[in-house]
C-alpha cells in the first residue's frame, strides 16, 4: 500500500546528535544543497535529547519530540533508576504523523547511532504501545557511532574496575558537575545548553542550593547506569547485547559509516594516529592512547576478550580518536549479525535488515564528516551520497510495497 504523500514527499530525515551535542541545525550547516542535490528537498528534523543522558532516557525523548506528548520513561525504569516516570511535556510534535505507513529516515552521530539502535529496541518491546511498529524506522544511517563501547570512556574518567564510579579528578567528572550546574540554572539558559533533566528534579525550583552542593560533590546521577558515560562503556553494551538489543529489524535498511584516523604500527595490532593530526591535540592524544589500550585490565572482562588481547585484530585499535572501529561497525559481532562490509563482498542489491558498514577513502576523525559543517570534499560527497541512497531505499521499499 501507498499513500499519496509517501509517492509526492522525500520522506523526512531526522538527525540524532551525540554525547555533550545538542547545537542543531546552526551548528550542523548547509548541507542541505548537497543532500537534496539529486532531486525535490527533503525535511531534516533535528530532535534535540539529553546531551549527557542514558540511551533509555534518549531513546524515550526522541520518541516525544517527534510524536508530542509528556515523555514516559516507564515505570520499571523510573523505579530502578530512581528519577520521576514522566518528563517534559512537549505540545507539538515534530512528526505526530509518524506511523507504519509514515516511517521516517534517522541519521546519527556518536552516541545518536546506539540512540536510535534503543528507540528501534523499545519500539519493539512496546514501551511506546502496540501502535508503534519497528518498521517506523525505515533506515538508520550512523557516523562514528559506539554500538559496542569504547575505551574513551575510561581514559575520561571512568573506573577500569568499577564503572559506573568515575575518577574524582578526571574530565569524567568535571562534565557531571557541569551538567548539575547547568541543570540548576535551566531556566535562564539556551536550548543549546539544555541537560533535559526534568525528571530528575535539579532546577533552582526544585531543589536546594545545598542538594546543588552534595551533588557537586558526589553525584548521584554522573556516577549511575543512567547517564551517557556508562552506556559507552564495555559493560553496558556486553548487557545490551545479552539482553537481545541491535538485533536488525527486517524491514529497517542500516548503514554505518566508519571514521578512522589511525594505521597500524609496528607493534602488533597497536595503531598510531598520523603525524599530521598533531594540528588537533585532542584527538591525537587520544588516538594515541586508544591505538594501544590495554584490555585485560577491565573488570569485569569484555565478552569480546575471550581468551587475551593478543586474538584481538587491529579493528580493536584503529580509531577516529573516540571510537574504536570495531565498535563503528554495528552492534553485536559480525558472526552473530547480518553485516556487509565494503570492498569484502560484492553484492550490491540493497536490502533490508543488513548492516552496510562503509569506510572513507581518506584519514578522517570522530568529528570530520560531521557536526561542524566546513564544506570540505569529504563532507560535500558524505552528503550527495546519502540524498541518493534514501532515495534508493525509499524505492526498493516502494516495489517491495507494491509487489
Ligand atoms: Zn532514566
Ligand atoms: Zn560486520
Amino acid at each position: 500500500m501507498t499513500t499519496t504523500e509517501e509517492v509526492n514527499e522525500p520522506i523526512p530525515l531526522v538527525v540524532v546528535q551525540g554525547f555533550l551535542s545538542s547545537a542543531g541545525a546552526y551548528f550542523w550547516g548547509d548541507f542541505g544543497d548537497y543532500l537534496n542535490k539529486d532531486g525535490p528537498r527533503r525535511r531534516t528534523i533535528f530532535v534535540s535529547v539529553g546531551p549527557v543522558s542514558s540511551l533509555h532516557d534518549r531513546a524515550c525523548e526522541l520518541y516525544y519530540a517527534l510524536m508530542g506528548g509528556t515523555a514516559d520513561y516507564g515505570a520499571e525504569h523510573s523505579k530502578i533508576h530512581n528519577h520521576a516516570r514522566y518528563g517534559r511535556h512537549v505540545e507539538h510534535g515534530q512528526y505526530p504523523e509518524w506511523s507504519p505507513n509514515r516511517p521516517l529516515h534517522f541519521l546519527g552521530h556518536s552516541m545518536g547511532g546506539p540512540t536510535i539502535i534503543k528507540l528501534q529496541s523499545l519500539i519493539k518491546q512496546g514501551h511506546f504501545g502496540s501502535e508503534v511498529h519497528p518498521r517506523m524506522i525505515l533506515s538508520v544511517n550512523t557516523i562514528s557511532a559506539p554500538f559496542r563501547g569504547t575505551q574513551a570512556v575510561y581514559l575520561l574518567g571512568e573506573r577500569v574496575d568499577g564503572a559506573p564510579a568515575v575518577r574524582p579528578l578526571s574530565v569524567g567528572a568535571f562534565v557531571g558537575r557541569t551538567a548539575h550546574i547547568l541543570s540548576f540554572l535551566s531556566p535562564f539558559l539556551p536550548p543549546a545548553l539544555d541537560m533535559h533533566a526534568d525528571c530528575r528534579s535539579l532546577t533552582y525550583r526544585d531543589a536546594s542550593l545545598l542538594s546543588l552542593l552534595k551533588q557537586l560533590w558526589r553525584s548521584d546521577w554522573a556516577e549511575s547506569r543512567d547517564v551517557t558515560p556508562f552506556d559507552t562503556t564495555f559493560q553496558a553494551a556486553d548487557e545490551r547485547e545479552s539482553d537481545g538489543e541491535g538485533y536488525t529489524e527486517p524491514e529497517t535498511f542500516y548503514r554505518s559509516h566508519v571514521a578512522v584516523m589511525t594505521r597500524r604500527n609496528s607493534l602488533g595490532n597497536f595503531h598510531s594516529p598520523s603525524m599530521y593530526r598533531i594540528t588537533s591535540p585532542f584527538m591525537y592524544f587520544f588516538a594515541r592512547r586508544l591505538g594501544n589500550f590495554d584490555f585485560s585490565t577491565l573488570r569485569p572482562r569484555p565478552s569480546f576478550l575471550d581468551h587475551d588481547s593478543k586474538s584481538l585484530g587491529e579493528e580493536f585499535w584503529a580509531n577516529d580518536g573516540v571510537v574504536p572501529v570495531f565498535s563503528q561497525w554495528h552492534p553485536h559481532p559480525c558472526s552473530r549479525t547480518r553485516c556487509q562490509h565494503e570492498g569484502k563482498k560484492a553484492n550490491d542489491v540493497l536490502e533490508p535488515g543488513i548492516w552496510y558498514v562503509k569506510s572513507p577513502e581518506e584519514d578522517t576523525h570522530h568529528l570530520s564528516i560531521v557536526p561542524r559543517w566546513t564544506a570540505t570534499d569529504l563532507q560535500r560527497r558524505f552528503w550527495v551520497d546519502l540524498g541518493q541512497w534514501l532515495t534508493s531505499v525509499e524505492g526498493t521499499r516502494r516495489k517491495s510495497n507494491t509487489v
